[in-house]
């Protein structure tokens, strides 16, 4: 059994492509072709040259030894935060401005609730010269100030999702519109691993990379490519799906998930899918997802915005549900103590998604010899206003 995704888009029950009948000549352009695309010769040259000169690509992989002493494990941080622009999410754009570039699409959207994945879109659109639109609700627009201000320098158009909840949800509608009215020139950059097939496999494959270099990295730190455990926090799911991704089908590997619990999971404000989702449909996909009796989707709440989202994607749904994956859900409190912790012992400021996935180690023993790898998703300077909030600094 294989936790890869099938011909079919399918993940176990999970995936597929439940979309408008009238964004199915999009979907179906990108379907046929992303695969062949990916596997191009000039592709992937050019893709791992920008990875690599642009990006910042390898990303260490560094033993944290006094982390790990607290701990009493043998914990690596794989060093996503220091890639350009401050997280991994921009292995993604990249390599799918590069898809575009191949599709001859001249004009690119993208949706963004707190503004991340809309300056990774905006960033590598400035790189390539290509016209950028990114929607983000009105909300987010207020509360993500300073996120908007770098997408306008880098030379993209922010344009206010003003329906619903005017946040996330919304934006992706606007963008989605935007998309159906633009078939020819325009291709959606989406920024995790949701969306309608084919978006959560490609999305995955480019951030693959993750695993492919701790392989490397771990043979020769500890003559074995692979870890005892993976750690990543799952807001949609792109950085856990990156560092599983070439350990997915091998058994020996425990794959740990974290998810946001919030103020706690029973509080009614909590963003802990695997806990509260049922089976749904959201952004064109099959998957769990948070959502009333009668199917009206709930809003999410995180102190993290990275992790604020009311599903996942249908890789880590399959992986809830055949019981793959061991599923953590972490407070806001703890997330936040552990943040500081890695400050303190490692003289590294994670970004407060990744610090929830850092938290575990104070609720679930691991053995002295144990080899740990946490993904190190992002770094902390966007989240320090929050950090200045919560301790007083
Ligand atoms: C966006 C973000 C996440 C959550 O997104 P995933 O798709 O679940 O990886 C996690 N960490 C950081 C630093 C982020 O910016």
């Amino acid at each position: 059994m294989s936790y890869q995704v099938n011909e079919k888009g399918y993940y176990g029950d999970f995936g597929g492509a439940f979309i408008p009948e009238m964004l199915y000549p999009n979907v179906e352009e990108l379907r046929s072709q992303y695969l062949e695309i990916m596997q191009e010769e000039d592709f992937q040259k050019e893709f791992r040259q920008l990875l690599k000169d642009y990006v910042g690509r390898p990303t260490p992989l560094y033993f944290a030894e006094r982390f790990s002493q607290n701990y009493g494990a043998k914990i690596y941080l794989k060093r996503e935060d220091l890639c350009h622009t401050g997280a991994h999410k921009v292995n993604n754009t990249v390599g799918q401005i590069l898809m575009a570039k191949r599709l001859g699409k001249n004009r690119i959207i993208a949706e963004t609730g707190a503004g991340q994945h809309g300056v990774a879109t905006a960033t590598v659109c400035a790189l390539m010269g290509i016209e950028c639109i990114v929607y983000m609700g009105e909300v987010d627009i207020k509360r993500q100030a300073p996120n908007v201000a770098r997408m306008k320098m880098l030379g993209a158009t922010v344009v206010p999702a003003t329906s619903g909840s005017k946040t996330l949800k919304d934006a992706t509608n606007e963008a989605i519109r935007d998309w159906i009215n633009n078939p020819l020139d325009t291709h959606y950059i989406i920024g995790s691993v949701v969306g309608p097939h084919p978006y959560p496999d490609m999305v995955a494959r480019f951030q693959s990379v993750i695993s492919e270099e701790v392989k490397t990295q771990l043979k020769e730190k500890e003559g074995r490519e692979a870890p005892d455990h993976v750690v990543a926090c799952v807001g949609g799911g792109s950085n856990a799906a990156g560092i599983y991704y070439h350990y997915l089908d091998n058994a020996k590997v425990n794959i740990i998930a974290v998810e946001a619990a919030g103020e706690g999971i029973l509080t009614g404000k909590s963003a802990a899918t695997s806990a509260l989702g049922r089976e749904g449909i959201i952004h064109g996909s099959k998957t769990l997802l948070m959502q009333t009796d009668d199917g009206q989707i709930t809003e999410p709440y995180s102190i993290s915005a990275g992790l604020d989202y009311p599903g996942v994607g249908p890789m880590h749904a399959n992986l809830f549900r055949t019981g793959r994956g061991e599923f953590i859900s972490i407070t806001d409190e703890d997330a936040m103590a552990a943040g500081l912790q890695l400050c303190k012992l490692e003289g590294i400021i994670p970004a407060i998604e990744t610090a929830h996935a850092l938290a575990i180690f104070d609720k679930r023993k691991f053995k002295k010899d144990e080899v740990v790898v946490v993904n190190l998703s992002g770094r902390g300077d966007k989240d320090l206003n929050t950090y200045i909030e919560h301790f007083n600094l």
